[in-house]
């Protein structure tokens, strides 16, 4: 078969150990002659794999006690509601639009009765090039959201705003890929389909005190019960909690956030070095605000872009394509995506430039 490298944005590639154990144990988890996709939510079986994944998540992210990490579901696109649902008691927030999905996430949380949102900071003037400055906020918000890594746009915070609200993040596509103080932030929420698991289950991390603000929310939507239940109030997501499990324990093998953030780094680095000096491609982003996560590149030209795409993939570099708004290219180097998949797909650019010159 023909080597693949993965390069999609979500779902994105897991670590080949992650898989390989999950193949040889899929007909009978731990000799109990059961699937793990077949055993009870409630069994002592799914127990001890629930308390691991909660526990080595807890260890990787160095968080204290005071804080619930969840397992839910809908995604990061629930947690645009659900968590102004849950923390936004005087129903003002405020908001960093750095792009695509920050701004669904504003969307979202103005659906909250009597909610005002306001936009306190934005790269748009720049097209989402740059991260923003945070000014100094006057008012007295129930929280500042932000969003750590923004997918499509290809930038990132290195900097935390400072803010006397609780900061909030949608940590989607960089948890677990560099580390940030995280006892900085109120919540932390992040679909898993990127870093952590395949599609379905949504990471949601809360800060006690911000727990048990607002009573009589819909049982499925309630940060609270939801932390009182350990995430099982109703059938969770068992398939997905044991594939993150796995793959945090990959991450610990690897020296935890700080051991992959130095691969990542070098990974990406390895990109936009190449990028810097090539005379065809070019990537839009401003120095100091790439993602070392999500790395767009464009010729400049939509057609030779659609060539290189169709080329690439033919070659094995799968998954290039740039997100329908903003077209151009983009390589999604999460955690599990070895770093010679991107020496590769570097080679593999270079030859291109070459034919194309
Ligand atoms: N936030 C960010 C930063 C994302 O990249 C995505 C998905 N690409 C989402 C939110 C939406 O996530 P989900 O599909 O889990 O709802």
């Amino acid at each position: 078969m023909q080597q693949v490298y993965n390069f999609a944005a979500g779902p994105a590639v897991l670590p080949q150990p992650v898989l390989k154990q999950v193949q040889a144990e899929f007909l009978s988890y731990h000799g109990s002659g059961m699937s793990v996709t077949e055993i009870s939510h409630r069994s002592s079986l799914f127990q001890d794999i629930y308390h691991d994944a909660e526990q080595t998540l807890r260890q990787l992210m160095g968080l204290p006690d005071n804080y619930r990490i969840l397992f839910l579901q809908g995604g990061a696109s629930l947690q645009f509601y659900m968590l102004p649902l849950n923390i936004a008691t005087k129903r003002r927030a405020a908001y960093v639009d750095t792009g695509h999905w920050s701004q669904k996430a504003v969307t979202e949380a103005e659906k909250i009765s009597g909610m005002q949102v306001d936009i306190v900071a934005s790269s748009k003037a720049s097209s989402y090039t740059t991260i923003p400055v945070m000014p100094t906020l006057t008012k007295d918000y129930d929280y500042v959201h932000i969003t750590t890594n923004n997918t499509i746009e290809g930038t990132a915070f290195t900097q935390l705003p400072e803010v006397t609200a609780p900061l909030v993040a949608d940590m989607s596509s960089n948890i677990l890929a560099q580390n940030y103080p995280f006892e900085k932030f109120g919540v932390i929420y992040a679909g898993a389909q990127k870093n952590i698991a395949p599609a379905g289950l949504t990471v949601v991390i809360v800060r006690d005190d911000l727990l048990g603000q607002v009573t009589g929310l819909p049982t499925m939507l309630d940060y609270t019960l939801q932390a009182q239940k350990e995430s099982a109030y109703n059938t969770p997501p068992v398939f997905d909690i044991y594939t993150a499990g796995l793959v945090f324990h990959w991450l610990q093998d690897r020296g935890g956030i700080a051991g992959i953030e130095k691969i990542n780094r070098a990974k990406a680095g390895i990109l936009y070095d190449y990028l810097a000096q090539s005379k065809l491609f070019s990537s839009p982003v401003a120095a100091d605000a790439r993602s070392m996560t999500n790395v767009p590149f464009v010729t400049g030209d939509p057609e030779l872009d659609a060539e290189f795409v169709a080329a690439a993939d033919a070659a094995g570099f799968k998954n290039l394509k740039g997100h329908r708004l903003v077209g151009g290219m983009r390589a999604s180097l999460y955690n599990a995506l070895p770093i010679d998949a991107v020496a590769a797909l570097v080679d593999f650019m270079e030859k291109f430039e070459k034919g194309a010159g």
